[in-house]
């Protein structure tokens, strides 16, 4: 049995089949709950030393933030993951500052989702528009660090939030379009998942495929040696 961390798989599933078949060097993110990045390095997944790079979702963006579950202040995933847009949108709709995202506080039991939030900006609410930008903003200004450091050749958003649509891709684009080194984003593409949910199972069938045939290879190897 092969196991991998989800967002790993969900990165070899955009190479195999989604968005990044033709690409080398790949950063896959996943903003849900939390944030995370599967690194795709020459074709194959950059796991690190200690099994865990890519956890993207607890670098510093904000000192004075929030407290994140890690323990640290202000923490990517703190200011910008599912939880915190559902957060900054329940303190906007209780200080009587958004009509429609206090209607979807109300009918939810005084509680607001990322998808609420989402439904409230295509309605064309400032204050949910203005909340998802700040979340795009805060992860483009990682991305762009990222971008900076690694030159991929596409980065790819999956994960619940990326639901919220072409709101925070722009967002996200635009900041990591900023704040990037214009070399390093002359040629970067940032898309959605072309196979969303999918890309995990997808993943998860190739890594093992691939584990299969290595084991095999190794296996002639040793039979031949
Ligand atoms: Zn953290």
């Amino acid at each position: 049995m092969v196991v991998d961390n989800d967002v790993n798989v969900m990165a070899l599933g955009e190479i195999y089949q989604g968005a990044g078949k033709s690409i080398d060097n790949l950063i896959f993110v996943k903003i849900g709950t939390g944030i995370g990045a599967g690194i795709v390095c020459e074709g194959e997944i950059y796991r690190g030393s200690s099994g865990c790079a890519g956890d993207i979702g607890h670098i510093s963006v904000d000192k004075n933030g929030p407290m994140c579950h890690c323990g640290n202040k202000g923490c990517l995933e703190a200011v910008a993951a599912g939880p915190a847009i559902a957060e900054r949108s329940v303190q906007v709709a209780r200080a009587g500052k958004s009509p429609i995202l206090l209607s979807y506080y109300e009918k939810n039991g005084n509680t607001l989702t990322p998808e609420d939030v989402g439904n409230a900006s295509r309605e064309g609410d400032a204050q949910a528009i203005e909340v998802i930008r700040e979340s795009g903003q805060f992860i483009g200004e990682v991305l762009a660090g990222l971008v900076n450091f690694y030159n991929p050749g596409m980065i790819v958003i999956g994960g619940g939030v990326s639901n919220l649509g072409n709101l925070l891709l722009s967002s996200i684009r635009q900041a990591v379009l900023c704040r990037s080194l214009p070399l390093a984003t002359r040629d970067l593409l940032i898309v959605f998942s072309e196979i969303g949910p999918d890309a995990g199972v997808i993943g998860a069938i190739n890594l093992a495929i691939d584990n299969m045939l290595s084991l095999a290879a190794s296996q002639v190897e040793a039979a031949g040696a």
